[in-house]
């Protein structure tokens, strides 16, 4: 379960204040004490963790807090709130284009969840948006990876667009563009080669694709279990190639949660959906909010 070992952790530190008729400085330093702990446990980028620390002891021990009826009950609202924070604040909804269609690209490490999750974003595009979106094979360096997306396509009804390996992934998007026009498909979403790490044939073939219709979202899709890795891998993707959000896969496995907790501050991009597991309607939008309830109990 996300987030398991982070919420059972802070749920003794919680009661203990939650109780409290009265809360002393010294209430809120050793909690924050336990919170500080917790976070850096559940793998948090530790620059993160001490800002957050920082942040809620500034608003835990004003004189509206202390003197309120219930402080416990309002520190542990701040420390609500600035996990929601933390992690985005409001929910980040998908950018469509104005004129259709929308061009979504799905970048990522191997491995990561990449095709999976391109037919799980189809299926929310087609059930909660209504939308016809049409597939891209984008993957020439991986016959495996095509086949695997139109597996995914016939299992899910959706088309699928490839010309093999032969063609270039440009041309492959060319084409793919004039084809979804004539189809009137509204979305085109292109799975993209999964790479070992960012190279310079990446860099091209994005720029390339860029030249011939820039995208409404390039996601990264990254793997929540690999913790801090994943957090590297999302700063340096949108320092190098440019991403608009990241979709945080496999999070049903992690009982840790510091990439969840870590990304968005650190790369400055909204994880906008999260992977829970591999079925094909395993893919939510991220809500802050949610996400901190679930983690404070
Ligand atoms: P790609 O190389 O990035 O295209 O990765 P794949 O889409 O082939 O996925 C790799 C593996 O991760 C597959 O076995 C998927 O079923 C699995 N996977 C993807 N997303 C999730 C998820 O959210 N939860 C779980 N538990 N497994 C996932």
């Amino acid at each position: 379960m996300a987030f398991e070992g982070l919420a059972e952790r802070l749920q003794g530190t919680i009661q203990r204040i939650k109780g409290k008729g009265k809360v002393s400085e010294a209430d809120v330093k050793e909690m924050m004490r336990e919170v500080r702990f917790a976070l850096i446990e559940a793998d948090v980028n530790l620059k993160v963790v001490k800002e957050f620390v920082k942040k809620v002891s500034e608003r835990a021990v004003g004189a509206d807090v202390m003197k309120s009826l219930t402080p416990g009950q309002q520190v542990i609202k701040i420390v609500k709130d600035e996990l929601t924070e933390l992690m985005g604040g409001d929910q980040s909804p998908i950018q469509f284009a104005n004129k259709p269609p929308t061009v979504i690209m799905m970048v990522g490490l191997q491995g990561a969840g990449k095709t999976t999750t391109t037919g799980k974003l189809a299926n929310i595009l087609r059930k909660k948006y209504n939308r016809n979106p049409l597939l891209v094979a984008a993957d020439i360096y991986r016959p495996a990876a095509i086949q695997q997306l139109q597996t995914i396509g016939k299992q899910l009804s959706f088309p699928v667009f490839s010309l093999g390996t032969d063609v270039s992934p440009v041309e492959i998007v060319r084409q793919a563009l004039e084809k979804a026009k004539e189809d009137h498909n509204d979305v085109v979403i292109i799975d993209t080669a999964g790479r070992l790490h960012i190279d310079e044939a990446l860099m091209q073939e994005l720029k390339d694709i860029r030249a011939l219709k820039e995208p409404d979202e390039v996601f990264l899709v990254v793997d929540s279990m690999t913790g801090q890795d994943a957090v590297n891998v999302a700063q340096n993707f949108n320092e190098t190639v440019g991403i608009t959000g990241v979709i945080l896969t496999k999070l049903d496995g992690d009982t840790r949660g510091g990439a969840a907790l870590s990304i968005r501050s650190v790369a400055q991009k909204p994880i906008k959906f999260v992977g829970m597991g591999e079925k094909m309607d395993a893919l939510e939008a991220f809500h802050p909010e949610r996400m901190a309830s679930r983690i404070l109990g």
